[in-house]
């Protein structure tokens, strides 16, 4: 490509609202443009690195016998409704009608849209298992859109759902794509950290999540100091606190706590630490059953934990008027004491080592104190239902855990029958039985896998971008004007690299050298090639790394082998730690 042909509109500034590396990059180098809130437009040079970003994913997907669809944007609500998502999906639903007033969505994964696919079409066991995927756009009403492409209302996702018989099969098919991403990650030059997690569902290992360290990821990752422990905030154990303290065996008392909202006014009000409060919380589940979930007054009650324990129902905090009905208190005083109708207390660990607590009064204004746990409570289910934290305990080696931020760039899942159950689809099985198949689902970001390449691979000049993933391989600049013979010279090699399939650019432009240079920098390309008059006198061309602050000279008439070679050791570096 000439740059005199190409839209590559370069800037020296990053817009104000551009705070992440890769946003400002992004748009300096001229691979995208904000339009409006959320939405952003590609330029040749983005669209060709989310093209080579695409084609690695396909390539891999491919090689594990993934078949490639597409399928439609818009799903109907008739679509989305067996699996309850139509109503599930709150606000973060782009929804429309078409001219009949027929319920439409712009779709935000497509689940429902494969698993008619793959119904429609299999009758038989014979004809499992089949993994389907797309590499398409998706769409998400997010409350607050940031950090550019990483959080934008419309993205490309690579989205993957495979269909099974038995366990094992789905498991076979789980590792491969297990095995796939870490491939597909590497082949992008990234670094990316597998978080295993439960699913819930399905129980055991049945959900792993892909992300890059980064402090504009919204994920946090709780990582052991000392063992391989690594998971997700939502999902990460602690230690089972079993260390139940001694109680000085004091009557319940009863104190007036009047104006009284938060933790902090308690702490205050007792002259106490957070830590000798038991915190209870009203929640009620999908089927209705309202439950108090006990955990130690500093900690959070993890409500991804609570729902696996309820086998995966949904939960939310219990209304007002429910509260009231359950606890005969306003929200803020509830406890396992005195509760007005008998509910199903649930208890984290970390309640053990409270002595002589504090607790809410089921009553207004009011909490209790010298609460023995063992004396005074009678807990339902024991559990692990909070949020790990810096400074918790490992569950499986017991040292100390920490933290870091992470940007989810891939996901997989074991979905288990939720779809094949919701739209009643069954196949054969060896014995002419009817058997409902059972599903993964295996996701991409791809533009954000595309931002995280550049979070990882820039200076102060520019983006570094890794050969395999580089809008062009190579660039060609000449430093004399059309015409002239070093221009020719210039000329020549970017037709032989381009004829040798090294994918190079030639900047043929009407520009000082600087300005040049810059360019070629800030959208880095991997190998560039200065040729001049002065050198060819010599009979010599500079070459450089963009990775590299060394340039050399390269006898003319080896410039063009000398690249194709550059080119291939860049591709061995990245493949050689596949
Ligand atoms: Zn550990």
């Amino acid at each position: 490509m000439r740059l005199s042909k190409l839209f590559m509109p370069t800037l020296k500034e990053a817009p104000s609202d551009a705070i992440i590396a890769s946003n400002k990059l992004m748009i300096r180098a001229a691979l995208a443009r904000k339009i409006s809130n959320g939405l952003y437009s590609y330029l040749p040079l983005g669209v060709r690195v989310l093209s080579k970003i695409s084609n690695i994913i396909r390539e891999e997907m491919d090689a594990i016998g993934s078949n490639e669809c597409i399928m439609p944007i818009l799903v109907s609500k008739e679509l989305l409704t067996p699996s309850g998502r139509w109503e599930r999906f709150k606000k973060e639903l782009f929804r429309l009608k078409d001219r009949n007033d027929v319920d439409m969505a712009m779709g935000p994964t497509h689940e429902e849209a494969f698993t008619i696919t793959a119904q429609n079409e299999i009758q038989s066991y014979k004809d499992l298992p089949l993994t389907l995927y797309q590499i398409h756009t998706k769409f998400r009403d997010e409350i607050r859109p940031r950090f550019g492409v990483i959080r934008s209302k419309e993205f490309t996702m690579k989205d993957a759902y495979s269909f099974h018989i038995t366990k094992e099969c789905l498991d076979k098919t789980y590792n491969d794509m297990s095995r796939a991403y870490t491939k597909i990650f590497k082949r992008m030059g990234l670094d990316t950290v597998s978080v295993k997690a439960d699913s819930g569902a399905m129980g055991g290992e049945g959900s792993e999540e892909f992300m890059v360290l980064s402090e504009v990821g919204e994920e946090t990752i709780i990582f052991c100091s000392k063992c391989d422990y690594r998971a997700n905030v939502e999902k990460a154990n602690v230690k089972k606190d079993d260390e139940v303290k001694s109680y000085t065996d004091k009557p319940l008392e009863e104190v007036n706590t009047p104006d009284i909202k938060t933790i902090n006014d308690l702490e205050k009000f007792f002259n106490t630490s957070s830590k000798n409060f038991i915190k209870s919380i009203i929640y009620k589940t999908e089927e209705g059953e309202v439950i108090l979930v006990a955990t130690r007054g500093d900690l959070e009650i993890n409500e991804t934990k609570l729902s696996n324990a309820l086998g995966g129902l949904d939960i939310e905090l219990a209304d007002e008027d429910t509260v009231k009905e359950v606890t005969g208190a306003r929200v803020g005083f509830a406890s396992p004491i005195g509760l007005k109708k008998k509910i199903r207390i649930f208890a984290d660990y970390s309640i053990k080592s409270v002595a002589d607590a504090i607790v809410g009064g089921n009553k207004d204004d009011t909490h209790i104190k010298n609460v023995n746990i063992q004396r005074d409570f009678n807990i339902d289910v024991w559990g692990d239902f909070r949020t790990a934290k810096e400074s918790d305990k490992c569950p499986e080696c017991g040292e100390t855990l920490y933290q870091k931020k992470g940007l989810e760039l891939g996901h997989i899942f074991k979905l288990g029958d939720k779809y094949t159950q919701a739209f009643n689809f069954k196949v054969l099985d060896e014995n002419n039985k009817e058997i409902t198949p059972i599903m993964g689902c295996y996701g991409i970001g791809v533009n954000r896998a595309l931002a995280s390449v550049i979070e990882q691979n820039y200076d102060d000049k520019g983006i570094i971008f890794p050969i395999s993933v580089a809008p062009y391989e190579a660039i060609v600049v000449a430093i004399d004007k059309e015409g002239e013979e070093s221009f020719k010279k210039a000329e020549e090699i970017y037709n032989a690299l381009n004829a040798l399939k090294v994918e190079t650019m030639f900047d043929d432009r009407k520009e000082r050298l600087g300005v040049k240079l810059n360019d070629c920098d800030l959208i880095g390309i991997p190998m560039r090639i200065i040729v001049g008059k002065k050198s060819l006198q010599r009979g010599v061309v500079e070459f450089k790394l963009r990775s590299s602050s060394e340039s050399v000279e390269v006898k003319t008439d080896e410039i063009v082998e000398y690249v194709k070679r550059k080119k291939e050791e860049l591709f061995n570096e990245i493949n050689s730690k596949l």
